[in-house]
């Protein structure tokens, strides 16, 4: 408590300020500055966690947003997804229905129906999202926040001008897009976030890319029911993944009913009176000749692109203020989330590492207590981000590949357990799916260091397991451990 006390007296940090006082006042150049202890750029998951826990701890809080509070996550990103998903599990359980008895008859699915609950679930997210603002007693700024030129670090939003001894970037990323010039047509195409404004379910969908995000959403039309394709540049999708995973997955896709197009890209795009025409070429490295196969996809009513994303740093002129950034754009900042300018931090998809929500919300908050608490080592461990990807069935991962073990501790000190079966709930369905369990261990004592699987309930049953790597189990504190019978999840406790 004293501690705490002594910090807050700290100069620098400006919380000899009354709770949430603003102070206004004239600077060198320009006539009014608004000054706050803590300024947040992007109202996302990241920014919105640092600056409510900033104002927590006593810093009168600003937070700039251009769209919609939230971010990616709760507008375009996990939150509206999930809700598909959730969809898209119902109609693949629908296959099973008739084996566990049930009689379901002709049964149809309304997407508007499920679009305007999902979109109605996020605008009260908006709403609550603005609420915890105004309860916390935080400035919420409506506009694009871009840096002057002022000699101290400021914003200007709408004309206004604003500062602080403490900014934080938030401002997330955006899905990469593909030039006409690259691929002539490619903006007839959408990317994740148009994803959330079809307004009926596609009848035929093309999803190009190999990541996260390709497969959750070639799995969602799919399994909804819009014929779909998914194109690849190599083999596998998820190519960072274990490859366990990644081959998995790529097989599960196909069994799923989706039209995998391997080595291929797009090489064009038109449209017609029937939808696009999306023409494809294929090569494959593998065979001697150069052939390429050319083929088209016609009809097409969805096309999306899902091949990345790239940081929102363009448009925030922090070039002239010292905040260096990587040749992608990414805002790069040392382990306490510093930029290369005192004062200045960034948080979240927007320094590019580990691109995940309860990511980006750790750091802001580890960032509050750092500043405004005086936690002078509050930091984000990086290491061992359990991470799940919502295919059909879906992964759940976390810690290294066998790949990354082996190249940090050697071949040889590397052991790994597998297993791969058919869960008992599709002892009585005519439908199956595999599911598949992987456990990375390292050096005598055998600590788990990574576990990798996909099958039915795997979304949930990663977190519990997390913890336990998180701690440095070993594989002989899994076997300790009683198994819960009948599950799946007892499979990594009697691994042999
Ligand atoms: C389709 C999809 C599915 C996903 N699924 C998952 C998932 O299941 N689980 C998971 O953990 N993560 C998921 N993610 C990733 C997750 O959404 C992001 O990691 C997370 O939102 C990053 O938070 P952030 O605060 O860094 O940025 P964001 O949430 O993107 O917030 C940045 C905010 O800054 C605003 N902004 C940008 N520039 C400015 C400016 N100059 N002035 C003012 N405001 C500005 C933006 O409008 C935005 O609201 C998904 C992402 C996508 C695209």
């Amino acid at each position: 408590m004293l501690l705490k006390r002594i910090y807050r007296l700290l100069p620098k940090v400006s919380l000899d300020l009354p709770r949430h006082k603003v102070i206004r006042r004239s600077m060198a150049s320009d006539p009014e500055t608004t000054r706050f202890d803590f300024l947040v750029v992007g109202g996302g998951s990241g920014g919105l966690a640092g600056a409510r826990r900033a104002a927590e701890l006593g810093a009168s809080t600003a937070v700039i947003e251009s769209h919609k509070l939230g971010g990616t996550c709760v507008n375009v990103g996990c939150v509206p997804k999930k809700v598909m998903w959730n969809a898209a599990v119902h109609a693949e359980y629908l296959h099973d229905h008739s084996d566990y008895g049930f009689e379901t008859g002709n049964v149809r699915f309304s997407w508007e129906t499920l679009k305007a609950k999902r979109d109605a679930y996020v605008s009260r997210l908006n709403q609550i999202y603005r609420n915890n603002l105004d309860k916390a007693k935080i400035h919420s700024i409506q506009g694009y926040a871009r840096f002057t030129d002022d000699p101290e670090p400021t914003v200007e939003v709408n004309g206004r001008k604003y500062t602080a001894p403490h900014i934080l970037i938030a401002t997330g990323g955006q899905p990469s897009v593909i030039s006409d010039d690259e691929v002539p047509g490619a903006n007839l195409g959408i990317t994740s976030d148009g994803f959330f404004e079809i307004e009926t379910l596609p009848k035929r969908s093309v999803i190009v890319g190999a990541g996260y995000i390709a497969v959750e959403m070639a799995g969602i039309l799919s399994t909804l029911g819009s014929k779909t394709s998914l194109i690849i540049r190599q083999t596998g999708v998820l190519r960072n993944f274990d490859a366990f995973i990644s081959a998995n997955c790529t097989k599960e896709l196909q069994n799923n009913g989706i039209d995998l197009w391997k080595n291929t890209q797009v090489k064009s795009v038109s449209k017609t009176g029937q939808g696009l025409e999306v023409t494809l070429v294929t090569k494959d490295p593998e065979k001697k000749d150069d052939e390429e196969k050319i083929s088209t996809i016609k009809e097409v009513d969805c096309l999306l692109w899902a091949i990345g994303r790239r940081p929102n740093t363009a448009g925030l002129n922090i070039g002239g203020m010292g905040v260096d950034t990587d040749e992608r754009g990414h805002i790069i900042v040392d382990e306490f989330q510093n930029t290369t300018r005192p004062g200045i931090y960034a948080v979240g998809d927007v320094c590019g590492k580990a691109l995940l929500t309860p990511v980006a919300i750790a750091a802001g908050r580890k960032l509050a207590h750092r500043l405004f608490e005086g936690k002078k080592d509050s930091k984000l461990d990086y290491s061992t981000i359990p991470t799940v990807v919502f295919s059909h069935p879906p992964i759940g991962t976390v810690g290294l590949t066998d790949e990354e073990a082996i190249k940090s501790n050697g071949k040889e000190n590397v052991k790994i357990y597998k297993t791969s079966f058919t869960p008992m709930y599709h002892a009585i369905t005519s439908r199956k799916s595999q599911c598949i369990m992987k456990l990375v261990c390292v050096g005598k004592e055998e600590k788990v260091v990574g576990l990798h699987m996909q099958g039915l309930g795997c979304d949930e049953m990663l977190q519990g397991f997390a913890v336990a790597i998180k701690m440095g189990a070993t594989k002989a504190d899994f076997d300790k451990t009683v198994a819960i019978h009948p599950t799946s999840s007892e499979e990594f406790v009697t691994m042999r």
